[in-house]
């Protein structure tokens, strides 16, 4: 099990990680989520072991894996730009690792087979990897990072260059390998379709801390700031003030209105909050809670992406007109408040 605990690092006098801290268990995918320039790739790097950390530990089944080179820590990377040996061909690729181990060549021979078979590139041993598509080249990588059995798999925004169509395509397979193999992975990714697609759990990377982790489903259900709702694009977010109390709830002013809702935190009025309008279908309603203009209409294969004036974003099952003063009634379960 790998073991991160408390890891700092500066560059420039700009501190970068601040005190990060995680586990990944046996057998686990774990993604790590964040904006690009959140450190995500050096933290990858301080775990490989091919930079220090100012502070802190990562630890291996309880070891302290600083005195440990990177070739000595039996952990696999994989990167967006594939970093494959162009002079090599495909099956030279593959088995890399396996020379530097001095493993016999019948073995490598073995093995290598049998990893093309698995990427799915059986056939592909004599190719150059120049003449490979991006999709390809990827696979020859995965091949070549599984070879030395690693005890841990490293991804860096692996799929970051490839289309939307072939990255689900490569998302499902990867996910079928890694529980197939019982490698525990770590996914570092901007994109959250992908931590979704791919993670069994999701830490989110920000300003130098992990600032939420768990089930994706969970973190999206429950999200802990206003910074994650936005970065998970969970739906609107407004500004708002604590007005007063209304039975069991709040009034919470906002610049599209007043809303009602109820939540567990303990509130003064005239605090500031954040309101999430979770990005639910919703319902055009003579009296609804919700009075806006239509600026801008996009079709989109379940309905109607429909922006208002007011810069807020609303998914409808008909068309309004552009121009058009909407109301709209907002599901009370879709209201969130966040702090
Ligand atoms: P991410 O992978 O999340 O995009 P990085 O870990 O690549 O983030 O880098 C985060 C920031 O750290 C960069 O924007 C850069 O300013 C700084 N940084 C990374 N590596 C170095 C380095 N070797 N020297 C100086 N600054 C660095
Ligand atoms: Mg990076």
């Amino acid at each position: 099990m790998l073991e991160l605990v408390d890891i700092h690092k500066t560059y420039n006098n700009q501190p970068l990680l601040k005190g990060v801290s995680f586990a990944v268990n046996p057998g686990e995918t774990v993604c790590l989520l964040g904006a690009s320039g959140s450190g995500k790739s050096t933290l990858l790097r301080i775990i490989a072991g091919l930079e220090e950390p100012a502070r802190g530990r990562v630890c291996w089944q309880g070891q302290d894996l600083a005195s440990i080179p990177t070739h000595q820590r039996n952990f696999g990377l994989v990167f967006q730009d594939y970093a494959l040996f162009p002079h090599l061909d495909v099956a030279a690729n593959v088995a890399f690792g396996l020379r530097m181990q001095e493993t016999a060549p019948a073995e490598i021979k073995k093995r290598v087979a049998e990893l093309l078979e698995t990427v799915g590139l059986s056939g592909y041993a004599t190719r150059r990897v120049t003449d490979l598509s991006g999709g390809e080249q990827q696979r020859v990588a995965l091949a070549r990072a599984l070879a030395p059995r690693p005890r841990l798999l490293m991804f860096d925004e692996p799929l970051g260059a490839l289309d939307r169509v072939l990255k689900d395509e490569l998302l499902n397979e990867l996910r079928r390998l890694l529980h197939a193999s019982g490698i525990p992975s770590i996914y570092v990714t901007h994109d959250q379709a992908e931590a979704f697609a791919i993670a069994d759990r999701i830490l989110l990377l920000h300003e130098g801390l992990i600032v939420q982790g768990g089930k994706a489903d969970e973190v999206c259900a429950q999200p802990g700031s206003a910074w994650v709702a936005h970065f998970l694009e969970l739906g609107n977010l407004l500004e708002g003030v604590i007005r007063g109390r209304e039975g069991d709830g709040w009034v919470v002013g906002t610049q599209a209105g007043e809303f009602r809702l109820t939540c567990g935190h303990a509130h003064q009025d005239g605090e500031n909050v954040h309101i999430l309008l979770r990005r639910e279908p919703v319902k055009l309603s003579a009296n609804g809670q919700l009075h806006g203009r239509v600026v801008d209409v996009i079709f989109q294969q379940d309905g109607y992406k429909v922006t208002l004036e007011n810069g807020l974003v609303f998914h409808l099952e008909e068309s309004p007109r552009v121009g058009e003063w909407i109301d709209l009634a907002l599901p009370p379960s879709g209201i969130q408040c966040l702090l």
